[in-house]
C-alpha cells in the first residue's frame, strides 16, 4: 500500500516495567462519574445510565511533559481520571467478564475549556471543542492488571502548585470499572487499544500557563504535568 503522504505516527503510551508500547486507538471518556462532581457541575446525581464521549488518540501527553495552554480558553480545567487501557476486545460484554478485556490502569487528566464545554453543553451542541483538543490527555504509564490487580478502592488526588485541589477515593465512583467496560461495550465494539477515562472527583478548577499539576491513585501511579508559559 502507498500513502500521498507518510502516514501519521501511530500514538502511544508507556507501559511499566517494559519498552514496548501501548498502541492508542480511541479515547473514551466517561461524564460524571462521582456524585459530588455531578453536583458541583450543576447536575443530578442519580444513577441515570453513564453517557460518554471521546478525545482523538492523538491527544496523549506522557508523564512528566509540558503541555501548552489552548487557544480560545479562558478556563482550561483538571481533571484527574482512573484510565482503562483495553487489552482485548468485545462487544456487549457481560459484567463478570469485564476484567478479561483489560490489559491495565493508568491515572489520566481530561483536561477541558471549561468555558467552550459549558457553552456547548447549554446550547446542545457536542463537546468536542471543550474536551477532545490537541494535548488534552495527559497520562501516566499503563500498569498492567496482571501486577496491580483491578482498583475498586483507593485514594485519588490532584494538587496544582502544592494546593491540593481533587481528593476522593475510586470506592465513590458511580459506575465502577466492570460496569463501565460492559456498558460501553455495548455502544461500541471495544478493540485493543482503547482507553476509557473513568471520570473525575469533585474540585476541578481552573489552571494557568506555568501551573504544575500533580495527581494520582494510591497504589497506581503519578502524573505530573507543567501548563507552559
Ligand atoms: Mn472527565
Amino acid at each position: 500500500m502507498t500513502f500521498v503522504f507518510s502516514p501519521h505516527e501511530i500514538p502511544s503510551v508507556e507501559v511499566a516495567g517494559q519498552t514496548a508500547r501501548f498502541p492508542v486507538r480511541r479515547i473514551y471518556c466517561v461524564g460524571r462519574n462521582y456524585a459530588a462532581h455531578a453536583r458541583e457541575m450543576g447536575r443530578d446525581p442519580d444513577r441515570e445510565p453513564p453517557f460518554f464521549f471521546t478525545k482523538p488518540a492523538d491527544a496523549v501527553v506522557p508523564n512528566g511533559a509540558s503541555v501548552p495552554y489552548p487557544p480560545q480558553t479562558r478556563n482550561l480545567h483538571h481533571e484527574i481520571e482512573l484510565v482503562i487501557a483495553i487489552g482485548k476486545g468485545g462487544k456487549d460484554i457481560p459484567l463478570d467478564q469485564a476484567h478479561d478485556h483489560i490489559f491495565g490502569y493508568a491515572v489520566g487528566n481530561d483536561l477541558t475549556r471549561r468555558d467552550l464545554q459549558l457553552a456547548a453543553r447549554d446550547k446542545g451542541r457536542p463537546w468536542d471543542t471543550g474536551k477532545a483538543f490537541d494535548h488534552s490527555a495527559p497520562i501516566t504509564a499503563i500498569h498492567k492488571a496482571e501486577e496491580v490487580g483491578h482498583p475498586d478502592h483507593g485514594r485519588i488526588w490532584l494538587s496544582v502548585n502544592d494546593e491540593i485541589r481533587q481528593d476522593a477515593d475510586l470506592k465513590e465512583l458511580i459506575w465502577d470499572v466492570q460496569e463501565v467496560v460492559s456498558i460501553l461495550s455495548g455502544l461500541f465494539k471495544l478493540e485493543p487499544g482503547d482507553l476509557i477515562f473513568t471520570g473525575t472527583p469533585a474540585g476541578v478548577g481552573p489552571v494557568k500557563p506555568g501551573d504544575l499539576i500533580e495527581g494520582g491513585i494510591d497504589g497506581l501511579a503519578n502524573l505530573s504535568t507543567r501548563i507552559a508559559e
